[in-house]
């Protein structure tokens, strides 16, 4: 019988504990935050040992296994004694990872882990797979093993869930695009967080398919030492020797060994340059899955879009809402700016991560006719682009942001609230912002 000790008590950590009592392991909990005490009550009668509010170093011999959560930094005391100890320490997608021989897809990058994992996920549902969506998206890994196991597992991994992996293995793994975000969580290094994204491919071998953006700079050093089938997705025609996809004029072309297909990007459901890379990957990778291309094609134009991920608001008095809370640094908002044609009115602004607003002058200059910044971290928005734009007003609540953009936009003006910014300073979290924006929007 095994002891396993997790570490954090958030959604990963709580899946954990729930796939450790339904393999009858030996489990405890140690969180600095506090549990529902009915949440509490139940886990105790499972035989969980519960500590809260602290993490006690003397208890970490008791463990042969230590699962911890992606939120808990790796240089706290308790981490550092099992180390010293040589007690293992692996994430909640490993231990899952143990306990299943189902076929695995997992999803990394920096941007557009969420929209690609749903758009593999629905192209799945309709070829009717067994498949379920887990991992930074909602429902952990370990919990969906348990609460209803599926023959297919689209996993959502944010490196910090890939911190800690050993063995994990995916059967497909993908990355987006590794630009500069979360340098907080890596000292500002940069190469440590690229490192940590290419972990997801580190354990597969040439019976797996490694799906990669060609054109991303920060990927390119690592191709030659990979072992898995790699597929590159490029916007330019200069990839079309690879195997993969890649745009020519409006047309995208798939050409992997089961599939062979083009594809005009105005049929895609989701629009903007960053959606045709997605679109790209999801499409690879559905065809290392066997699926046909005429599923395939119809998944991709009748995909419904992902909730706060430049989502159509509405159109009030000819001018056009758009909600991408969820960009959170520059680069999201850089495909944000590129997929609008109309002037812009921008709502940007919140926690700054650590962002480089220079990548977005030009298009700021180009396309922004104003911007309105809501939340705390306001100077370098103003020292940035006091010189491409002709107006910059402070606000302080959502709807300040919203009234004041509707009085200085004109028809056939779009008001996007892009923030390329954390949302903790005002909300609890990006979908919280978006929500109050779009109330604030459909209440104009
Ligand atoms: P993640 O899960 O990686 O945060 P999301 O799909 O939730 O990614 O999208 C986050 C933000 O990034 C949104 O503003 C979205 O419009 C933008 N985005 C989506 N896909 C990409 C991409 N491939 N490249 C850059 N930005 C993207």
């Amino acid at each position: 019988m095994k002891n396993v000790l997790v570490v954090g008590s958030g959604i990963s950590g709580m899946g954990a504990i729930k796939l450790g009592i339904h393999y009858n392991y030996n489990m405890r909990l140690t969180t600095l935050s506090s549990i529902d005490e009915v949440e509490k009550n139940t886990l105790t009668s499972l035989g969980v040992d519960i500590e809260e509010g602290r993490h006690s170093i003397n208890d970490v011999n008791w463990a042969n296994i230590i699962v911890k959560s992606p939120g808990v930094p790796s240089n706290i005391p308790l981490i550092d004694a099992a180390r010293d100890s040589a007690i293992p320490i692996i994430s909640e997608i490993e231990f899952a990872y143990r306990h299943t021989e189902s076929t695995i897809i997992a999803i990394t990058g920096t941007n557009g882990k969420t929209t690609t994992s749903h758009l593999i996920y629905h192209i799945l549902k309709d070829n009717g797979f067994d498949v379920a969506l887990v991992g930074n998206i909602g429902t952990s890994f370990s919990e969906q093993l348990v609460c209803r196991p599926a023959d297919f597992y689209v996993v959502e991994i944010s490196s910090f869930q890939l911190e800690d992996i050993v063995d994990f293995k995916p059967n497909i793994s993908v990355i987006l695009n590794i630009q500069p975000d979360h340098l907080d969580r890596y000292n500002n290094n940069f190469e440590k967080y690229i490192k940590t994204k290419m972990k997801i491919q580190v354990n597969q071998d040439n019976a797996d398919s490694f799906i990669y953006h060609g054109d991303d700079l920060n990927i390119a050093p690592f191709l030659s030492a990979i072992k898995a089938n790699k597929y590159s997705f490029s916007n330019s025609t200069n990839r079309s020797n690879n195997h993969g996809a890649f745009l020519d004029g409006d047309r995208i072309i798939i050409n992997t060994i089961q599939n062979k297909f083009t594809m005009t990007i105005h049929n895609l459901a989701l629009q903007g340059t960053h959606n045709i890379y997605n679109s790209m990957a999801a499409s690879i990778a559905a065809s290392n899955l066997g699926i046909q291309k005429e599923i395939i094609k119809k998944s991709l134009s009748n995909f419904k879009g992902v909730e706060h991920r430049l989502e159509f608001v509405g159109k009030i008095s000819g001018v056009n809402f758009i909600n991408d809370s969820k960009a959170t640094n520059c680069n999201s908002v850089y495909y944000a700016l590129d997929s609008i044609t109309d002037p812009v009115i921008w709502i940007c602004g919140g926690v700054d991560k650590g962002n480089d607003y220079s990548i977005l002058k030009d298009l700021v200059a180009s396309k922004v006719k104003t911007i309105i910044i809501l939340g705390r971290d306001i100077k370098d928005i103003h020292i940035n682009f006091k010189n491409c734009v002709n107006t910059i007003v402070n606000v302080d609540t959502m709807d300040q942001a919203v009234n004041k953009s509707f009085s200085l936009a004109d028809s056939g003006d779009t008001v996007l609230l892009s923030p390329a910014c954390a949302s903790f300073d005002l909300f609890q979290n990006y979908e919280e912002r978006g929500r109050v924006f779009k109330n604030n929007v459909l209440s104009i």
